[in-house]
């Protein structure tokens, strides 16, 4: 039983009692009982009106209100009260330590609502979109309007930053990120990369000009090894090492090549227009002169002859063609080889499948880096720079796209390259398609 029912109990039985008395000896029953009960309710009523004034916070009623059962549940309401207050402070003294952190950040942190309002900012944010506090509750695309950050904005797909050299006057390179957060909300973080940036430039710059460098001189030596082996005679002994020669010095030219794409590609320089690609077609072309490719693989193609992506043509062209060759070159003679183009529910898919070598799970990760090779002689034996792969990461990144590889050893490789749907854009077909 609690404290406040016994105490309350205790008072009725003795008061009861008093009243019993009183009645037997003066024989008054009914008026000293009926005394008795208006007695008791008034003190309630009197209790609650106390209570319900302390409740409120009247100033002239100080806790408690009354002794008693009316005293008891005073008490504890202040107890949950005092510890509801507690936890408030606490709930403050974090949410104060939260907010003083951000407003210390060096990246500018801008909250966003679902239509892109501006909920709060810290100080970054401040002195780098040059924002006041009346700004808040105006769109993020009214005050700070640059085409690159609307359309990033608009499109809805974070999963990559957007970098921005020079904003409101400032320049810096800026590195643009949006995280969504509870439900509908965003947080825009801006981060100062520049000197990031500046090292990836020269690193680029440097690999660049080294392959321009290269290239001239190469083309002199490959010139002259040409002339040689068309001079020698077929029995000489420099047959074979001339042979050797022009093979490397192939490759060379062909490393040089491939490094000078990638630095194109990372210097954001794929010339063109972006617009539909048929690749349908470029995969029909590709098709009709699979022989020049292979002869020793069974290779099928299904395709979806109207299927188009938005993009740049040659690169994509590139991605197709890579993939293609790859399968070849680590598939052994007599494997089977499937180029798919087709859409489902998640967008546009190019597929390569193979029944070649396959690659190791630890080695998958890492086939997308510079160089990286599972068998560096086979790669070498088969003409490969170690660079294909690095460019066809490059390329779809360039279109939004992911590359997803499925393997197993011994069995064969699924390379898959998935283009979202907004890219998707379907043509008529023509009677001679179908
Ligand atoms: P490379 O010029 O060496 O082929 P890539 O960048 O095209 O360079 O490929 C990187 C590595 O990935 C290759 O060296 C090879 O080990 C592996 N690889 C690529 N495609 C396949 C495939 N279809 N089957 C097995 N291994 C592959």
């Amino acid at each position: 039983m609690s404290k406040g029912i016994a105490r309350e109990l205790t008072w009725i039985i003795t008061s009861l009692w008093i009243a019993i008395f009183i009645a037997w000896v003066s024989d008054q029953w009914f008026w000293v009982l009926g005394a008795y009960l208006l007695l008791y309710l008034g003190r309630h009523l009197y209790s609650v009106s106390q209570f319900e004034k302390w409740i409120k916070g009247h100033s002239r009623v100080s806790y408690p209100p009354s002794s008693g059962f009316w005293g008891e549940v005073s008490h504890l309401v202040s107890r949950k009260q005092r510890s509801l207050e507690k936890h408030a402070n606490l709930q403050l003294y974090k949410s104060e330590q939260f907010l003083a952190a951000s407003m210390a950040m060096p990246d500018a942190l801008v909250s966003l609502n679902e239509t892109h309002q501006i909920e709060w900012f810290n100080r970054s944010a401040r002195k780098l979109f040059v924002l006041k506090q009346s700004d808040i509750g105006r769109r993020i695309e009214n005050l700070y309007r640059h085409p690159d950050f609307v359309t990033y904005l608009k499109r809805g797909h974070y999963d990559q930053s957007l970098v921005i050299e020079g904003v409101n006057q400032r320049p810096r390179v800026f590195s643009f990120k949006i995280l969504p957060y509870h439900r509908v909300h965003k947080l825009l973080i801006v981060k100062d990369i520049h000197e990031l940036y500046n090292l990836a430039q020269i690193r680029r710059d440097f690999v660049a000009n080294a392959s321009h460098e290269l290239r001239t001189p190469l083309t002199v030596l490959s010139g002259y090894l040409e002339v040689m082996q068309d001079s020698v005679e077929p029995d000489s002994p420099w047959v074979k090492p001339l042979k050797s020669m022009a093979h490397q010095s192939d490759r060379m030219q062909a490393i040089i090549n491939d490094l000078l794409t990638l630095s194109a590609m990372e210097s954001e320089t794929l010339t063109g227009d972006e617009g539909p690609v048929a690749i349908g077609t470029l995969l029909t072309q590709m098709q009709e002169s699979m022989d020049q490719m292979t002869t020793e693989h069974s290779v099928s193609f299904e395709i979806d002859p109207a299927l188009q992506i938005v993009g740049y043509e040659d690169p994509l062209k590139s991605v197709l063609t890579n993939l293609v060759s790859n399968a070849i070159r680590y598939t052994p003679s007599g494997g089977s080889i499937t180029v798919r183009w087709y859409e489902d529910a998640k967008g546009a898919h190019y597929e390569v499948e193979d029944t070649g070598i396959g690659i190791a799970q630890a080695h998958i990760g890492r086939l997308t880096e510079r160089f990286y090779r599972v068998d560096t002689a086979r790669s070498r034996e088969t003409g490969g720079t170690g660079l294909g792969l690095a460019i066809v990461k490059h390329i779809l990144e360039r279109h939004q796209a992911k590359l997803v590889i499925k393997s197993q050893v011994q069995k064969g490789s699924i390379f898959r390259c998935d283009f979202s749907p907004s890219r998707i854009v379907r043509k008529p077909i023509s009677e001679s398609e179908k």
